[in-house]
């Protein structure tokens, strides 16, 4: 079993990459922005403290991101192995996630990081929310507090992962196909 934990700033393409990678070696993706997204349409309680972080461009608080990420993976046991897009993004999470996985005799197996830079980041994002009808696609106040969240929480997971020998860059821009086979070929070096 492979587990992924596939990482980058918003923009960067994680979800593109992620359902290539799902379709070639049949890993489970799990979202936590897509898990998120679904809570926040559900008229509950929960959907209204989801909002009031994510519509903010803020991350959701870690306890909460934990629960929830602990019970995707319970529901989707026995698989290939897991790409978590999107988590963890904070050391806590991180953490978590290793004593999680260690509780069911799993570990993270490596940390594949999109590196794009921030102006090409802003750009692809301010587009996206042309169409893609996300509210924090849209405003570039938003935009510009989710790239400050991930560069001040998010990014020191290079380090945290790197320590356990497990951190592998991959550079995010140009053509998707090429982005792809480079993390293939990471994929490949695990097995
Ligand atoms: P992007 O990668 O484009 O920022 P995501 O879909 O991964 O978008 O996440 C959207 C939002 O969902 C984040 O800005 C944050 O509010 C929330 N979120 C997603 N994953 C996490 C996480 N692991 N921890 C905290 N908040 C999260």
């Amino acid at each position: 079993m492979i587990n992924i934990v596939l990482s980058g700033p918003p923009g960067a393409g994680k979800g593109t990459q992620a359902t290539k990678l799902v379709d070639k070696y049949g890993f489970k993706q799990l979202s936590t922005g897509d898990i998120f997204r679904a809570i926040k349409k559900s008229d509950s309680p929960l959907a209204k403290e989801v909002i009031s972080y994510m519509d903010k461009g803020m991350l959701v608080p870690d306890e909460l991101t934990i629960r929830v990420l602990e019970a995707e993976v319970n529901m989707y046991m026995n698989q290939v192995g897991f790409i978590f897009d999107g988590f963890p993004r904070t050391i806590a999470q991180a953490e978590a996630l290793d004593k999680f996985l260690a509780g069911k005799g799993m570990i993270v197996s490596a940390m594949l990081a999109l590196e794009v830079n921030d102006e090409e980041l802003k750009k692809r994002i301010l587009l996206r929310g042309k169409d893609s009808g996300r509210a924090d696609d849209q405003d570039p106040q938003i935009v510009e507090k989710r790239i400050t969240e991930y560069n001040t929480k998010t990014a020191p997971l290079r380090d945290y992962y790197a320590a356990q020998g497990k951190y592998r860059s991959v550079y995010g821009i140009g053509d998707i196909e090429e982005i792809f086979a480079k993390l293939c070929k990471e994929v490949d070096d695990l097995r």
